[in-house]
Parts: C-alpha cells; structure tokens; sequence
C-alpha cells in the first residue's frame, strides 16, 4: 500500500483521546486492549466478517459498509440483550484509496458512537477486501443467572415476534441484480435495509426478562426461527395473514402509487417475508401472559414489534392462513431462495 499501515490507522481508525467509555480500561496502542466490565456482569462476544463479492458490491457507498460492517454485529449483541461495549476491526484492503477510507470510517465510528461502542483495536492488511470485526457486550448476572436471551429458551405456549419489517433487504438485492423491476421510489426505501439495517440493540435491552428466546433475522426469518426451534426443541405455527404484511415495500411511506407498480405474486412477497434474510431485526418469543410488557419493551425502545405466530410443543414449522388453515404448498413456493 502506498499508505503505510500505521500511517493509514492513525489517519482513519486513530481518535483524538476521549473518556474511557465505560468497560474499557486500555484501549487502542497496547499490545492488547483491558476490558473492565461491571462487576456482576458477563461479557457477550461476537464475530462476522464480510467479504467483497460475496456479502456486498465492490462499488457500494463506503459509508454504509462501515455502518453495516458494525450493524450486524452490534445485531448479535442486540440479540442475545446485551449491552454493547467495544469491538476489534481487521481489514484486509487491495489499495489504501484514502477516499474509501474517509467514507469507511467515517460510517463505521457514526454508528459506533451512537452505540458508544469504543474500537479498541485491530490489524490492516493488503488482500481481497474483507472486514471483519468482533464485538465484545456485557449483560448482568443477577443471583447465579445471566439475564441474556438465548435461542433456547422458548417454551409450547409461546407467542412469536418480530421487530420492525423483513424482506426489503432481499428485495432490493433481487432488483440491484437484475432479477426483479422494482419501481425506484421502492427501491429508494428498500436499499436503505439492505446497507444501512439499524441493529435493535434498545428492543433487546427492553426484552431482557420479557422474551424466552431471541434471535436475529441475518439468514431469513423461518430459517432463523428454526435455529429457535431446535435449539428450543419445540415447534410454531406461522400466520401467514400477518407475516406478508411485514415487506415494507408493499407500503411505502407517502408512496403508495409506486407500490401499486412492484407487481409481487402473493408467493413473491411471502416469499420475502419469510425466507429474505439480511434484515437484522429481532426475532423473539415471550410467554402470552406477557404481552403487556412486550409491548411496554417495544414502546421504550421506540420500535414496532409483530406478533406473527407460537410455540408448540410438536415439532416443525407450520404455515397456516388467517382461518387457521394450513397454507399448501408450504415451503415449495420459497425453494428460489434456497
Ligand atoms: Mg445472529
């Protein structure tokens, strides 16, 4: 690189000192970074990377890659409830193009800091773009019990949730494509879920103690429930009637001409509702006495919750219509996204 490697993070990734946030006692310079969680406490840790070609364009804006290099992992902290702390970035770049940099990190540390989540260090290097970063969360222990939600707390009974709306993300990859013609009003919306998803850290502070299991929808929201399931043993049942309302792009805000335009099949858009996948929201389930207090926890956090389904005992995932009526076809229509 023409950049040499120390000159490049002390340009891009090096921040004028600041107060230690809070749970880092060494940050960035050592050989190694001291966390210092709070006493009673457990630390959550967390690792994704994203490669070029494979998880995003080569021509994407660079400030939403930053954003989203730390959206999907501060996503897992938000699954699990936990409150986010600090995170490590390792870069592998072909160039040291200081135009992409700036974006980059200016994306990166924009989120960052709106999570006061420190980076606390990490490694460059010249390679295939690649960024990977591991983030580092702190969630209580209370009297021997960690307060941090797992896939496998759900119980037969169970309602089943999911934050906010799912689909878009994959719509709009589909439409970038080439494989689907998307009005671009929609797409405009769309493709802010696709590069800049908002991680639900708030909602999985707000459900720790409300929700039995959490997960999040990184790979497709009935591929993810069924992580829950298994880990969970148990089974659900799917209202479809609910579910496909959840793809935003059906209901553009102020838009709803440009709606009328993306002409979905009702398996099209089932289709993205259940099988999308890179939505990051929260997926959860709570008991059906609870409901208040979920809806307590969404009202906090400033973010809509669905109630899309519930747990049972049998095993498997069921699809059924607003009569209760099994859906034909069950996974057949969403074999294009396998
Ligand atoms: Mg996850």
């Amino acid at each position: 690189m023409a950049l040499g490697e120390f000159e490049l993070i002390e340009r891009f990734f090096k921040r004028p000192a600041r107060p230690a946030a809070s749970g880092v006692a060494l940050g960035v310079g050592d050989d190694c970074a001291l966390l210092q969680p709070a006493p009673g406490t457990q630390v959550a840790i967390s690792c994704d990377m994203l490669v070029e070609g494979r998880h995003f364009f080569p021509d994407v804006d660079p400030v939403s890659l930053g954003h989203k290099a730390l959206a999907v992992n501060l996503s897992d902290l938000a699954a699990c409830g936990t409150k986010p702390l600090a995170f490590t970035l390792a870069l592998a770049l072909p160039e040291a193009n200081e135009a992409w940099l700036d974006g980059f990190s200016r994306g990166l540390f924009a989120l960052a800091d709106a999570h006061r989540c420190e980076l606390i260090g990490g490694d460059t290097t010249q390679g295939p773009r690649n960024i990977c970063i591991t983030v580092f969360g702190e969630v209580p222990v209370l009297e021997g019990r960690s307060l941090a939600l797992l896939r496998s707390g759900a119980e037969a009974g169970d309602d089943i949730y999911v934050s906010g709306t799912v689909g878009d993300a994959r719509l709009a990859l589909d439409a970038l494509n080439g494989r689907l013609d998307v009005p671009a009003a929609v797409l405009a919306q769309a493709r802010l879920r696709l590069e800049l998803p908002a991680p639900r850290v708030a909602l999985g502070l707000a459900l720790r103690g409300v929700a039995s299991a959490a997960i999040d929808v990184s790979d497709g929201l009935l591929g993810d429930l069924g992580h829950v399931l298994k880990a969970s043993n148990c089974g659900a049942t799917i209202d479809t009637s609910i579910a496909i309302e959840l793809l935003a792009a059906c209901h553009p805000s102020g838009n709803a001409h440009a709606a009328d335009r993306l002409q979905l099949s009702h398996a099209q858009r089932l289709g993205y509702v259940l099988a999308g996948g890179d939505d990051y929201e929260l997926l959860f389930t709570a008991p059906s006495t609870l409901r208040a207090a979920v809806q307590a926890a969404a009202q906090t956090s400033g973010t809509p919750v669905t109630r899309i389904g519930r747990i049972e005992a049998e095993p498997g995932l069921r699809l059924v219509d607003a009569h209760g009526k099994p859906v034909s076809g069950r996974f057949a229509s969403f074999d294009h996204f396998a």
